[in-house]
This record gives structure tokens, sequence and C-alpha cells, in this order.
């Protein structure tokens, strides 16, 4: 097949029947329920921009595994220039949804997965890489989406997978035989699943020699039966089902996050790419999180760019747009989000070429691009609640504006400067505040904390990556010391 249209996406999403539970009931045809519309169109966007005319180059590659083009959200990164292109897809889209798109983690996952696969079958002689390749031309032909599923639900963090008391909170390997692999446990946090045509399974660690049974890695069609979905609740999500930006902010389009269970699962042999190798569990874990966090620098600065645009025409509508400290504000806001940029720029620009081909981001920089956006975006949603006015936290409902006693007053009252359309104030103020506290912050505050690891996970990559002795050196060097070491 050749690259879908956006609706080509959504009608095929609508045939894959996924066993889902949204709200409490069981949700057979999740690609028209209105809590996951918007996110489906948010997906959409992805495969629209490949046909766009001026997006099409930024959206679209030359697949080295086929030879033809497809959908960059499933290339394998050929040089540094393809990685700084995924940041800028990633911040276009940013700018035309709004929201999380969640195309991002399988691309990110493919690129690990193919690296890794090679890696390990160079050092131990399975087979693995081949698998994938051929599984990821599969992929590419057919222009799915494919969901990135690293996160355990981990029980108790102070005991490794093996000592908790119910084993299955890390997914593992329950029985195998001569065609394949049993597997049982769940992925938490799962971004985009119910849109996804496939999901790609990872360790959610490094593992140790006695932890095989955990050191999994392999894909699945969402819809294979034993995958039960259970639907993420977000800060006033049935909004979205009112459709109306004077309640909902962003009607539009949306995120989604979805726990999913494996009540033991079969996979064929030809769609698994580990299988108790520990030793490149850790490999593996660590590629996908650089990647997912130089996907940040392009994703959350494309959402902080709307924000930042919502907040300027805000105080443009409030009459303030000229006064000096609210121009240093938005001054700043764009500061920060820049600079996040840059950060995703810098890591792709450093990328390097893995043994299998692929490039592979600079880790100590794409670490340092997710520990600012674990920071960066919440002091952006400070400024805006500043600028935005309190209004964001009361403003009326929709019916109260439209009904005939309380309207006139609504209109009366929240009018803003001379000739702005009381409506649009309102619409506004909801876009504002679908990505600072409703929503829309789950992506762009909850998803910068915690998406591709907490900021200790950060601190310590860091730490390993920064060559401290390197730095003694250089001191020593200048200073003429010998010893210390
Ligand atoms: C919006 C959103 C989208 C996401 N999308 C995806 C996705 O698509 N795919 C995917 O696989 N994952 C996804 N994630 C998961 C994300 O990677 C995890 O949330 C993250 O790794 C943190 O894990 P946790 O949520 O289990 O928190 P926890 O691990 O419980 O962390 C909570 C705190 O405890 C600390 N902590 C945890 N364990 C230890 C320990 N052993 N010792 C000391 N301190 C510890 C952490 O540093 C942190 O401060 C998403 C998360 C969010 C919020």
């Amino acid at each position: 097949m050749a690259l879908m249209t956006g609706s080509q996406y959504m009608d095929s999403i609508k045939g894959l029947k996924l066993t889902a539970h949204i709200l409490g009931e069981k949700a057979d045809n999740t690609a028209n329920h209105p809590l996951v519309r918007p996110s489906l169109r948010a997906v959409a966007a992805t495969y629209d921009q490949a046909h766009d005319s001026n997006d099409c180059g930024l959206f679209t590659a030359i697949s080295p595994l086929t030879g033809k083009t497809v959908n960059r959200f499933s290339h394998l990164h050929q040089s540094a220039a393809d990685l700084v292109r995924k940041v800028e897809m990633q911040r276009r889209c940013g700018n035309l949804t709004g929201c999380c798109f969640q195309r991002c983690v399988g691309m990110d996952a493919a690129n690990a997965v193919f690296s890794t696969s090679f890696e390990c079958d160079k050092a131990l002689g399975t087979n693995f890489h081949e698998r994938f390749a051929a599984y990821w031309a599969k992929i590419q032909e057919n222009d799915f989406t494919v969901d990135g599923a690293m996160t355990d639900p981990k029980g108790d963090r102070g005991k490794r997978p093996g000592q908790q008391d119910d084993p299955d909170v890390y997914l593992r390997v329950v029985d195998r035989g001569p065609d394949g692999i049993v597997v049982r446990g769940a992925k938490l946090h799962q971004t985009g699943l119910l849109n996804s045509h496939e999901v790609l399974v990872m360790p959610t660690m490094t593992l140790r020699p006695d932890e095989e049974q955990f050191a999994v890695c392999f894909a699945l069609p969402t819809n294979t039966p034993g995958l039960r979905y259970i639907y993420g609740r977000q800060a006033s999500d049935t909004r979205k089902a009112e459709q109306n930006p004077a309640d909902a902010g962003n009607t539009q389009f949306g995120g989604q996050e979805v726990m999913v269970v494996f009540e033991d699962v079969f996979v064929p042999n030809e769609r698994i790419f580990l299988d108790g190798q520990t030793q490149f569990s850790g490999m593996l874990v660590e590629r996908f999180a650089a990647y997912h966090r130089q996907s940040y620098g392009g994703c959350k600065v494309g959402v902080g760019d709307v924000l930042i645009g919502a907040c300027a025409l805000i105080a443009r509508m409030n009459g303030v747009d000229h006064t000096w400290h609210i121009r240093d504000k938005l001054t700043e806001m764009i500061h920060l989000n820049e600079t996040l940029f840059a950060c995703g720029i810098a890591c792709s620009a450093r990328g390097h070429k893995t043994p299998a081909g692929n490039y592979m981001v600079d880790l100590l920089l794409a670490n340092v691009c997710k520990l600012n956006v674990t920071r960066f975006p919440y002091e952006i949603a400070r400024l805006a609640t500043d600028i935005a006015g309190g209004l964001i936290g009361t403003l009326p409902s929709s019916a109260d504006f439209d009904d005939p006693i309380t309207g006139p007053y609504i209109k009366k009252y929240l009018a803003g400067a001379a000739g702005v359309d009381t409506l649009d104030r309102i619409k506004v103020l909801r876009f504002i505040e679908n990505l600072v506290a409703g929503a829309g912050c789950v992506a762009y505050l909850i998803e910068s904390m915690h998406g591709a690891g907490p900021p200790m996970a950060q601190r310590i990559m860091i730490s390993r990556q920064a060559n401290l002795e390197g730095k003694i050196g250089q001191v020593k060097s200048i200073l003429g010391i010998s010893g210390q070491d």
C-alpha cells in the first residue's frame, strides 16, 4: 500500500475492532468513541501531511529496507540530517494539532530495536535483526502506526522483577513451544495505543542474568486475542464529547493514554526480537529512551508554540499586548521553548551511525534535552496562567453563554478590548486552560515530566556520559598537576 491519507488511516483503525473499556463500559468501536475521536484525528494529521505539497518533504523519506517512499514516522534514520528533520516534523505536528499526536513512540522503538537486534545477533549468533528488518518492511509498506510499549506496572519499586509478590507486574514469558512464546503482564501509559495497528513491546529496564523471562521484545497486531485495553482518564476529558471549543478548548485534536493487559498471549517466532538475552536489555532501553528524549525537543516545542501564540492573542484581546511586562513574559516563554528546540536539534546534529546502519542521537545531549523538558514547559505554563488571567479557572460554560437569561450578562461582562468577539475570547481562554490544566496538560506537562522516564533517569545518564574524569584531567593539564587520579 502507498502512503495512506488521514481518512484512509481512520478507516483502517475502524476495522480493528479492539477489546477496549472506556469509563466503565465496553467500547466495541473505539474509532467512533467521542473521547477517542480527537486523538485519532491527531494521528490522522501525520498521514495527511505526507500528502501536503509544502510538508511532504519533511513527512516522507526513502526507506533503506524497501527503497520506496515511506512516512517519516516509520523511517529508520539514515543520517544526522534525518534526525534533525524528525525533530522539525514533530514541531510541525505540535503546531498543527496543539496536542500529543502519538506516532513518535513507535518510530523511536523501531530505531532502537533495529540497531540493538543487530548487535545482539553479532555477539550471540541470534537472528533477531533479520526478523525485525522483515517485520518493519511490512510496517512501512502498510504505512501502519505502531505503539512502543516499554513501561511495566513495576509493583514495589524497591524490588527486582523476580522478587515481586506478583511476578506479572513485569511482563514476562510464561510458556514456550516450537512456534513461539506465551506472554503475560501489562504495559501502562501507552500513548495512542487504541489508534495503533501494532504494538512493539520492549523490556522496561536493564535486566540481570537471572531475569531472562522478562527480557523479551516482540510485536503483535493490536487486535490479537488476549489483548485488553483500559482507557486512561484525563482532566476534563468528558468535555471532548461536548464538541464545543467554548468548553473544551481543543475539540479538534487530543492525546490518548491506555493501559493494556496481556492475558497469556501467543507470540509467533517471527515476531520475537529479543528472548532472554538480558545483556542486551540495557542497550535497548537506553537507545529507545534517548530517541524519545530527543523527540520531546520537537513535539513539546510545537505545542509550546501554540500555547505562546494563544497567550499573545489573549493579551491582545485583553488590551495589554503592548505592556512591557507581558511582552517580556512572552519573550521568556519563547526563550525557554527555543532552548528545548536547540537541545533537540543539537542531539540530532551530533548523531552517529550505528553498526546496523541507522543513526543514533548523541546520548548526553538527548538526556540534557529531556531534563530541560521536565522543567521548561512548567515555567511556560506558569507564565501562560499569569498572562491569561483567572478566567481560565472560573469561566461559565457554553450552555450559560447560550442561555437567554445568563448569555447577555456573560457577553457584557466578559467582553475584552474594543472589537473583540466575547465568544472568541472565551475560546482562546479555554485553549490555554486545556494545555495548562485540562486534558492537554497530560501531554504538555505530565508527559514532559514522566514520558521517556522521570528526571532521575536523565540525571543518571548525564552523569554517566559527562566524562567527569576528562574534565578533571583538563584542569590538571592547565595547572600542571600530576597524580590525584
Ligand atoms: C503521558 C505519558 C505518556 C507515556 N507514554 C508512554 C508510552 O507510549 N510508552 C511507554 O512505554 N511508556 C510511556 N510512558 C511511561 C513513562 O515512561 C513512565 O511514566 C516513566 O518511566 C515513569 O514511570 P512510572 O510512571 O512507573 O513512575 P515511577 O517509576 O513510579 O516513578 C515515580 C517516582 O519514583 C522514582 N522511582 C521509581 N523507581 C525508583 C527506584 N527503584 N528507586 C528510586 N526511585 C525510584 C522515580 O524517579 C520517580 O521520581 C508515558 C508516561 C506518561 C505520563
